[in-house]
């Protein structure tokens, strides 16, 4: 176990949300100083950890979110970032805990780079593959930015919402005990399909989880 370089809260401010079905909840938003690649990765407290007063003792849900422009803005269709971020707002609010929001657009490499990937995609090779093509690695994304945002939030436990095995390893050696597993829901639609199941065939993904079909209309 190696602890990650510290970061410290550089601003917090309360940050109401609302969604485009109409769902809405307190947050409150976390920037750090400090954070080893320096991008602008946030902390979302929601629950009992969107308001002002002193951090509460109880484990918090935690989900890393990676940035996804595409998925969390647009609404594309071609992965399940938008209903994950749908689903992890919602859930931990309801448990108490921290949405990270990592800016690690395309597994790492970049908006860009992502969207070539689509385009070789398109022309019939997988996400991974794709990615290879282009010169990168299969998932380029470091957790050391989430582990150092926990730190900073005096949080030295986490219950993880995710289904991938990566996430959890990397924020254990990082110093981040995670002490229970959540398993996401399944957001499946025609247009992401293939994506969801090389996700699970080539990342060891657990799709065991509680499913949920959704129709692409
Ligand atoms: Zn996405």
């Amino acid at each position: 176990m190696t602890l990650p370089p510290p970061a410290t809260i550089r601003t917090e401010v309360s940050l109401p949300l609302r969604f485009a079905d109409g769902y809405a909840t307190a947050a409150r938003v976390f920037s750090f100083d400090g954070l080893v690649d320096g991008r602008e990765h946030l902390a979302i407290g929601l629950g009992d950890r969107a308001g002002a007063g002193p951090r509460v003792a109880t484990v918090p849900l935690v989900r890393p979110h990676s940035e996804c422009l595409t998925g969390d803005v647009l609404g594309s269709q071609r992965c399940d970032c938008g209903p994950q971020l749908r689903e992890a707002v919602e859930r931990i609010a309801g448990a108490g805990g921290y949405l990270l929001y990592l800016r690690q657009e395309g597994r790492g490499i970049g908006l860009y780079t992502k969207l070539d990937a689509y385009a070789l995609q398109d022309g019939g090779l997988d996400t991974y593959e794709a990615n290879l093509a282009l010169g990168h690695d299969e998932d380029e994304r470091d957790y050391t930015p989430a582990a150092q945002m926990l730190h900073a939030l005096g949080v030295p436990g986490v219950a993880l919402l995710s289904n991938n095995p990566d996430k959890a390893a990397q924020l254990g050696r990082l110093g981040i005990a995670v002490l229970q597993h959540v398993p996401t829901e399944l957001h499946l639609s025609p247009a992401n399909a293939r994506y969801l199941a090389t996700k699970a065939r080539r990342g060891a993904h657990r799709l065991d989880g509680p499913g949920r079909a959704e129709s692409a209309g």
